[in-house]
């Protein structure tokens, strides 16, 4: 079936984020005192569905500045399923069943069903993750860009997926919901952030385009 469907957490006042991180704080600017509505919205830059830029972790790599919207659209994505219980780390094991699917692919999704606990603070406890040889499967198919329903990228060696994945310019979006509404083995993923000025991340509108 042709369509859109929305792969984004609503940013909401007090949502719950990564562990560390401040949570978004939402105030009223003006209420229609002066005849409109304006708001002011705190956030951190990797709050609810965003995106990661290399600079996230690695000092001297691209910056949000420095990489063009169509960095973060996936014009062939493939919705790679694997319905991960907690703690669950997907290996090259599992990603060499999609060595023939992937083949012409820009981006992948991880479809593993954890997007369920998205607001709850089980969310952050054991979701799943990537492996190392993961990545190198990624970078072998040349895929630059890589959707996760997980808060972060691997539930405790984040610091090394981050660094091995950003190194090699394999952008990351975490944070998706509603995947287990594509009916469809390949999608259009967009998930352009905010152009903020050298940042290292951004909240998105992702969504994805069956045609
Ligand atoms: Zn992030």
């Amino acid at each position: 079936m042709k369509g859109i469907i929305d792969l984004t957490q609503t940013l909401k006042d007090g949502m719950l984020v990564f562990p560390g991180d401040p949570c978004p704080k939402i105030k009223t600017a003006h209420r229609y005192d002066n005849g409109y509505f304006v708001s002011i919205v705190t956030f951190c830059t990797h709050t609810g569905t965003h995106v990661d830029a290399p600079v996230h972790r690695l000092k001297k790599k691209k910056s949000l500045t420095d990489l063009s919207a169509d960095r973060y659209i996936g014009w062939k994505t493939l919705v790679l399923d694997f319905s991960a219980k907690k703690g669950s780390i997907l290996t090259s094991e599992v990603c060499k069943k999609y060595d023939k699917a992937v083949k012409g692919c820009d981006a992948v999704i991880v479809r593993t069903g954890w997007a369920k606990n998205a607001g709850k603070k089980a969310y952050y406890d054991g979701f799943p993750g990537l492996d190392e040889g993961t990545v190198d499967w990624l970078k072998d198919n040349n895929i630059r860009l890589v959707g996760l329903e997980s808060p972060s990228v691997n539930p405790v060696r984040h610091l090394d997926i981050h660094k091995k994945l950003l190194e090699n310019e394999i952008l990351i979006i975490e944070g998706l919901v509603n995947t287990d509404r594509i009916t469809s083995k390949y999608v259009e993923l967009h998930a352009v952030p905010l152009l903020l000025d050298k940042l290292d991340g951004s909240p998105v509108r992702a969504y994805a385009i069956i045609r």
